[in-house]
């Protein structure tokens, strides 16, 4: 699971060792340089006793090596043996070198920057983040550019970790401004995943998918819970607009030929209605397609924008022991795998299996992993439990759905009134998929 937490990236330890980058960035080397120096100079001037044996006055060398026992800069006791400036001292000549590596003075505009890194609260750590891996060259790069930095610029580097952490320096010191990272992780992973479908013009489709339709929504979210959820189902959409995309493409057709009959043999694949519809519809009010409807649990109970209302009624089927657990699974099919009771009434033992802790079921000859707590549900209807599991049926297969009181498989029809009792929507709707004309299939 992704988190969504701001504030400052984890310190991890860049990968890069110090200098590695140094050939590359221009004047990101200039540090190790520097520090070479001061260690040879240490070495000429003795072990670190003599220095911290001269007690009294400040030594005073040129760049803040300490003389004796304190930082030549600031006066600050150091640990005896050691030979630079205190850490925080050092932090601040580096962030120098790298902010400003060509003028005496930190220019005025990144003043709060350099200021926000040498108020770090951990000076080494942060100054070792400013001399390992790819993090001194961006800073350098984006402070000497004569171009305006923006979130894009640093967007564009490889090194995602080292740019988010000068990006993190930058919103501190008020050179950029706060983004929503979690919603830049969700473009991010959907970017990643455009790139399995081939068509260009499909890639660009999506692309507007995403930042018109589905990231607003995200970033709508500003609740960790909510957010959390929407971030799921925005996966959810874009996956189902690629997949149907890949679809589409592996059958030669672009998506301005697409029409009802294709999406229907969609679904009739065993597809799941949830995660392709928005697309569909959006593309159908952007123009790219012609209008075609795929009924989903969320029209059905009138649910298209109450996110929520939904998945409170997925945790009250999967969670409320009170109800019985052939309606339980049955709403659950209807409402995570866009199931209807005509197919959901027919299932037996055949189209489940069992693997370990994991429960596949087939529908349509495509088979799907049930979520954990619905997989839990399936084995005990399937041994029997709830007011009409476990019939064995006269060619001995076992009826998931059939039980004592009906003596036959449950009816659709009685499947479906079940669950509207329960609130899942109209009769007619739970038993059938419909088309645009709204014939049954
Ligand atoms: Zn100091």
């Amino acid at each position: 699971m992704d988190r969504y937490a701001e504030g400052e990236p984890t310190p991890r330890q860049p990968k890069g060792r110090a200098g590695e980058d140094g050939s590359r960035g221009s004047s990101a080397n200039r540090g190790s340089a520097r520090d070479k120096s001061m260690s040879d100079d240490a070495a000429r001037d003795g072990s670190p006793g003599q220095n911290a044996d001269r007690d009294g006055s400040l030594g005073s060398t040129d760049d803040g090596r300490s003389a004796n026992g304190r930082c030549a800069r600031c006066g600050m006791k150091v640990d005896a043996d050691e030979r630079g400036p205190c850490d925080r001292c050092g932090l601040k000549v580096r962030a120098k070198e790298l902010i400003a590596p060509d003028t005496p003075e930190i220019p005025e505009r990144w003043s709060r920057v350099y200021e926000a890194i040498c108020a770090a609260p951990n000076p080494r750590m942060t100054e070792r983040w400013l001399r390992e891996g790819a993090t001194p060259r961006i800073l350098t790069d984006v402070a000497t550019s004569v171009a305006p930095v923006t979130h894009g610029v640093l967007d564009s580097y490889q090194e995602h970790d080292a740019a988010d952490y000068v990006r993190y320096m930058l919103v501190r010191g008020g050179v950029l401004e706060r983004r929503d990272e979690g919603l830049e992780r969700v473009r991010r992973w959907v970017f990643r995943h455009l790139r399995t479908v081939r068509d260009a013009r499909n890639r660009q489709t999506v692309k507007e998918f995403w930042s018109n339709h589905v990231g607003p929504n995200v970033a709508a979210a500003d609740e960790a819970a909510t957010r959390q959820l929407g971030t799921v189902r925005a996966k959810r959409k874009v996956r189902g607009a690629v997949d149907f995309l890949v679809w589409l493409e592996h059958r030669g057709l672009g998506l301005h030929e697409l029409r009802q009959m294709h999406v229907n043999e969609w679904l009739r694949r065993g597809s799941q209605a949830n995660d392709v519809a928005s697309f569909v519809m959006w593309a159908g009010t952007q123009g790219y397609c012609v209008r075609v409807r795929v009924p989903t649990a969320e029209d059905l109970l009138r649910l298209d924008d109450d996110v929520e209302r939904y998945w409170n009624m997925v945790d009250r089927f999967l969670d409320d022991e009170g109800l019985d657990v052939a309606d339980r699974v049955a709403a659950c099919l209807v409402l995570l795998y866009g199931r209807r009771t005509e197919e959901i009434a027919s299932l037996t033992s055949r189209e489940v299996i069992v693997d370990g802790s994991e429960v596949r079921m087939t529908f349509d000859g495509v088979t799907v992993a049930l979520v954990p707590s619905l997989a839990g549900l399936m084995v005990r209807l399937m041994r029997g439990e709830g007011a009409h599991g476990g019939t064995t049926t006269p060619d001995d297969r076992r009826s998931l759905f059939g039980g004592p009181w009906y003596r036959e498989h449950i009816t659709p029809f009685r499947l479906a009134e079940r669950l509207s009792e329960h609130g899942l929507g109209g009769v007619a709707d739970l038993m059938t998929r419909k088309n645009t004309d709204g014939s049954p299939e």
